[in-house]
């Protein structure tokens, strides 16, 4: 009897070659392969008679070969096989490209179900490749068929079929990690089901029913699992800090900390002086001021023996905050040292040595921060900024080289509370949700590409006012080749260079450049060298250079809003006026309803909450930035109203079950999903 963990080889039709293709999908259990599920879905319902096929339509035609097909060579590498099959209202001419063997696969006077794209002409029908199959099968024809994603060695075909054996050998086997008292409650169907369904749906409507299911499933795990991470957590000790008073940080600053601000350092004093490692998430838009906050924890760590690492995502940032950081912290007796991996052989080894030695108290680097080679005195506070751009194992990696040292994380991007309170279950979370007085609104416009020359010509004056510009242009895919940003950004830069711009200077920034090559063109930016620069979202990231006062978007349709917001936010920093121009020619309902919220509103909690109701938040999940564990099916739909369902589904059953007795099959599939995550959530 075949079994869940039963190795896929015991599938008909998977032999060596085909499980090793398999396992680099990470496939080698039956239960595995039945949990592959579809990325898409082809609907191959339609049944038409050959005189009814209409050109461009995807249907089944049940016809009869009439005679025997006919193979040709056309040239070296082309071989075609041509046959007619007919029905009672017409015939059909069929062309296979490259597939001989359908000479003899198919025989004058069967009948056979044709799925394919009908091409008419007059009275002529025809369709080149179809997928065909005796009629009646209905594994290839007549039904919704699955899309799997593939790697070489296995096909769409090769998938369906075993897939296809894999459910008939242990659908019914597949525990139920829902407790049935949930899934009755939710009106959730049975595990089995949903799992027949999310492969081979007999309907739009099943396979709803069928991925409501697992996503609700998937949710439900993901809060019970974050639940008790934090759990964990509350039972880990560490000593108190007993020194947070901070009242002379404070008369310092050259301005007085917001509202928020202190709210926010109020917290993580008190986080850091009950004797448990704190896990916070500070959240506020760009401008917010999170730096200070993090300077105010610093200040603690010092001031209580300890060291802290702020660890920024570019050399750029890392510089950024220590030029910000240093000279404040240090004017308050604490010794501050940077460290990236730009720098020079013999001054960073002068670092590493004060790091060791415990002689420099806050240490403000990039991920040079986490390299073998460094060791911290003592290090009990762990600040990240911009995490989204960390792995979670950066993260843990720089909080490894400490014992249990709390851990600060500093987010630009505003999650709406529900959504972090899920995606952030095992963070606590402060949100500065003020900004310093006196900012600047951005004017922000909405325009159609036929406003470009305007626009270049607004460029124009504003750089010969003495400011900057950046342009951020999407990535256009060319006939379904992967996008290539490097080319994107240096095409748009030298057409603006040479054609609009000549006298001035143009220069690209994009994700592929080495990190260095990046840097070296934004610290030329940011001095002041480059008048425009033309990038890839690259810029997103806290980048500070407040003479540069219009960002421009191309294509600002393609972006989400939460992301439109963060370029939005690298203008508008300084004191001179700021402008967005979000150029696209998308005359959808929904496209022009986002970018007119961007035109009426700087807030960027707001914005995610638009984004959010417009989206989803499959792109918050889909983005990854949080170091989940992987979600299966619900970033592919989800909504925010099964989302705080399948919330209030995991703390009703911790609350009545804390150690998930009653829930063998959930408390399983969690160590599952958690075993590779455990040490990077911590
Ligand atoms: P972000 O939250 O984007 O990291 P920063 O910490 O870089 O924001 O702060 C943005 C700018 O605002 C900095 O120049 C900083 O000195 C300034 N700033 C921070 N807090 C205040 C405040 N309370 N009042 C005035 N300016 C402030
Ligand atoms: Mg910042």
């Amino acid at each position: 009897m075949p079994e869940l963990t039963t190795d896929v080889r015991y599938v008909k039709g998977i032999g060596e070659q085909r499980a090793k293709a398999l396992e680099k999908l990470g496939i080698r259990t039956l239960r595995d392969l039945i949990s592959y599920f579809p990325r898409a879905y082809d609907d191959r319902r339609a049944y038409k008679k050959i005189k009814d096929l209409e050109e461009g339509e995807n249907a089944c035609v049940e016809a009869m070969v009439a005679a025997a097909p006919v193979l040709s060579h056309i040239r070296k590498g082309l071989e075609l096989v041509k046959l007619r099959a007919v029905d009672e209202t017409g015939a059909l001419d069929v062309t296979f490209f490259n597939q001989a063997y359908m000479k003899d696969n198919l025989r004058a006077g069967e009948t056979y179900t044709f799925f394919g794209r009908a091409e008419a002409a007059g009275r002529r029908r025809s369709m080149a490749n179809p997928a065909v199959e005796r009629e009646g099968a209905r594994l290839m024809t007549g039904r919704i068929m699955p899309v799997y994603p593939l790697t070489a060695g296995i096909s769409q075909l090769t998938l369906v079929k075993a897939v296809e054996q894999g459910l008939a050998a242990c659908q019914k086997l597949l525990p139920d990690p829902l407790p049935d008292q949930v899934r009755r409650e939710h009106e959730l169907c049975h595990v089995g089901y949903a799992y027949g369904q999310i492969h081979f749906p007999a309907s739009e409507e099943e396979l709803a029913i069928a991925r409501r299911r697992l996503v609700f499933e998937e949710l439900f795990l993901l809060a019970i699992g974050l639940r008790q991470l934090r759990g964990r957590r509350d039972t880990l000790a560490c000593a108190p800090w007993a020194d947070t008073d901070l009242s002379d940080f404070y008369g310092r600053l050259p301005f007085a900390l917001t509202g928020a601000q202190r709210r926010s350092i109020g917290e993580i004093q008190a986080d850091l002086s009950v004797g448990r490692p704190m896990n916070r998430l500070v959240q506020g838009d760009v401008g917010s001021g999170k730096t200070m906050v993090a300077a105010a924890a610093m200040l603690c760590a010092a001031r209580n023996g300890k060291q802290a690492a702020l660890m920024a995502p570019t050399e750029i940032l890392a510089e950024q905050h220590y030029k910000g950081l240093a000279p404040l912290l240090e004017d308050m007796g604490v010794a501050c040292a940077l460290l990236t991996g730009a720098m020079p052989a013999k001054k960073r080894r002068s670092v590493l040595e004060a790091a060791e030695s415990g002689a420099a108290q806050v240490v403000i680097g990039t991920h040079a921060l986490i390299s073998a080679d460094v060791a911290y005195h003592d290090l009990g506070l762990v600040v990240t900024d911009e995490q989204h751009r960390f792995g979670v194992n950066q993260r843990s990696a720089l909080a490894a080289k400490g014992e249990r040292p709390h851990l600060l994380v500093m987010s630009a991007t505003p999650i709406p509370r529900t959504l972090a309170l899920m995606i952030y279950g095992d963070l606590d979370v402060s949100v500065i949700d003020e900004l310093p007085p006196g900012r600047q609104k951005i004017d922000t416009f909405a325009v159609p590409g036929s406003y470009r020359q305007r626009i270049y010509k607004f460029l124009g004056k504003e750089i010969a006012a003495g400011r900057q510009a950046y342009v951020i242009c999407s990535m256009v895919e060319e006939n379904d080749q992967i996008p290539d940003e490097r080319k994107a950004a240096a095409d748009y830069a030298k057409m603006l260079q040479e054609r609009v711009f000549p006298q001035l200077t143009v220069a690209c920034v994009h994700g592929r450049m080495k990190p260095k090559e990046k840097d070296k063109v934004m610290s030329a930016f940011a001095a002041g060298e480059i008048h425009i620069l033309v990038s890839t979202t690259v810029v997103e990231v806290g980048v500070d250079v407040p003479n540069a006062t219009v960002m421009v978007i191309e294509d600002a349709d393609r972006f989400g809003l939460s992301q439109l917001h963060q370029l939005r936010g690298r203008v508008g920093r300084g004191k001179y006026k700021s402008y967005c121009i979000l150029i696209s020619d998308n005359q959808s309902e929904e496209s022009r309803a986002r970018l007119k919220v961007m035109t009426q509103t700087g807030d960027g909690f707001r914005i995610a909450e638009e984004d959010l109701r417009l989206r989803g938040p499959g792109d918050f999940f889909g983005r990854r930035q949080h170091g989940l564990p992987a979600l299966k099916v619900a970033d592919l739909s989800c909504d925010m109203a099964l989302l705080r369902e399948a919330q209030q589904a995991a703390e009703g059953v911790l609350a009545a079950d804390p150690e998930l007795k009653g829930c063998p099959v959930a408390a399983e599939r969690l160590r599952e999903m958690f075993e590779t995550n455990e040490e990077a959530m911590n």
